[in-house]
């Protein structure tokens, strides 16, 4: 008999928020006005630093927070008031909560075995997912007997069983080591393509974000600054606060004065288009946008004062007309400390932002539509 695949029985779920506050009863506005519409199937990531209101928004979804105000609806269901357990979505957090007394397979089955499933559906399911995450052969051992990778596997599993309509994951990876989370971070992407469930991934981790995110959400000060694709984010972000926070080292910023479709700043001047109105104001750029290649426009002389050499590409930080930056280029570029460096920027990498964080970007190089 064709046994059918976890894939082919999901169930789906788009979630709506509508202008979703929360308050805290000790007066802290974690989250305040957030609309916000995931698409079935879609893996999406909510982004910021700590403290800006991610794992209040996936709680509320979750259902394990009230929201003070704003409505929250999976598929056309109204959910405000439906308990965590009525909403079919399945949480995984950072710290595991395995049950240590139970094996892997006890622990992966319970929930099935409290929903009182058939005994052979239950053996089935708990099969593929062991199978799906490569676990099949740790399934008698006790969590105390496994590595962390291992155990944030098992974690997944218990919630892959449930076969739920969304899954919500809470800085799934943030207990392992690099190597681990970049390896696990490939395998929840190989698994959302299998599956295709809705998934809501909360992380401070901007590489996680760009790698995992179909689209990404990026938080600050409780409050949504850009929802949209990872390069959009990149290319197009909609202020200074997520041109920071998005890529790594984060883009450079230079203040002076834009006037005439021109940046100045001391020895600086740099044609900006004329959409960049006139005003006190920071040019941005990415380390990996600066280049040696004379015949893009030049942007001035940087004095190098640290060079890191890491094989494929070299990061050479150093100082542009009194303003620290940091430049990517290749592994074999020649450069020597307290030498000069000319800097050109291509027309269509830099980007100027008003002062304040959280102001919309004010005028880019880059023309395409968003
Ligand atoms: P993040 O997940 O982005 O780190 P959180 O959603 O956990 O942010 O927290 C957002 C804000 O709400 C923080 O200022 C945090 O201290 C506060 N907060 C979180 N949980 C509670 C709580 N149960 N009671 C009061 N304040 C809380």
């Amino acid at each position: 008999m064709p046994s059918p695949d976890l894939e082919t029985i999901q169930t789906m779920a788009s979630i709506r928020l509508e202008q979703v506050s929360k308050r805290y009863p000790n007066g802290v506005r974690a989250v305040d006005d957030a609309s916000l519409e995931i698409r079935d199937g879609e893996f999406l990531v909510l982004v910021g630093p700590s403290g800006c209101g991610k794992s209040t928004t996936l709680r509320m979804i979750a259902g394990l927070e009230e929201v003070t105000t704003g409505t929250i609806y999976i598929g056309d269901r109204l959910v405000n008031h439906v308990a965590a357990g009525q909403r079919d979505m399945a949480m995984v957090f950072q710290n595991y909560a395995l049950y240590p007394h139970m094996t892997v397979r006890q622990n992966l089955s319970f929930g099935l075995r409290v929903r009182r499933l058939p005994r052979a559906e239950i053996r089935r399911r708990v099969n593929d997912a062991a199978n799906l995450l490569g676990i099949s052969p740790l399934l008698d051992r006790r969590p105390a007997e496994l590595s962390g990778g291992q155990r944030q596997r098992v974690a997944l599993g218990r919630a892959l069983v449930r076969q739920p309509a969304a899954f919500l994951l809470d800085e799934p990876l943030s207990n392992l080591d690099a190597r681990l989370r970049a390896e696990m971070r490939t395998e929840l992407a190989r698994l959302h393509q299998d599956l295709h469930t809705t998934t809501v991934y909360v992380t401070h981790d901007q590489v996680e974000a760009m790698t995992l995110g179909e689209r990404i959400v990026v938080m600050h000060e409780s409050r949504i600054q850009q929802v949209s694709t990872p390069l959009n984010i990149y290319h197009y972000p909609a202020n200074r606060f997520v041109a920071e926070f998005i890529g790594s080292p984060p883009m450079n910023f230079v203040e002076g004065n834009v006037q005439d479709g021109k940046f100045i700043s001391g020895n600086i001047s740099y044609a900006v288009s004329p959409a960049a109105s006139r005003g006190r104001r920071l040019l941005g750029f990415r380390p990996e946008s600066l280049s040696l290649d004379a015949s893009q426009p030049p942007l001035g002389e940087m004095i190098v004062d640290v060079i890191e050499r890491m094989g494929h590409e070299t990061l050479v930080y150093g100082n542009l007309d009194g303003h620290s930056i940091v430049a990517r280029f290749g592994g074999d570029v020649t450069a020597s400390v307290g030498r000069p460096l000319m800097l050109h920027l291509p027309a269509s990498d830099w980007h100027v932002f008003s002062l304040d964080a959280d102001q919309p970007r004010i005028a880019g190089g880059r023309t395409a539509a968003e």
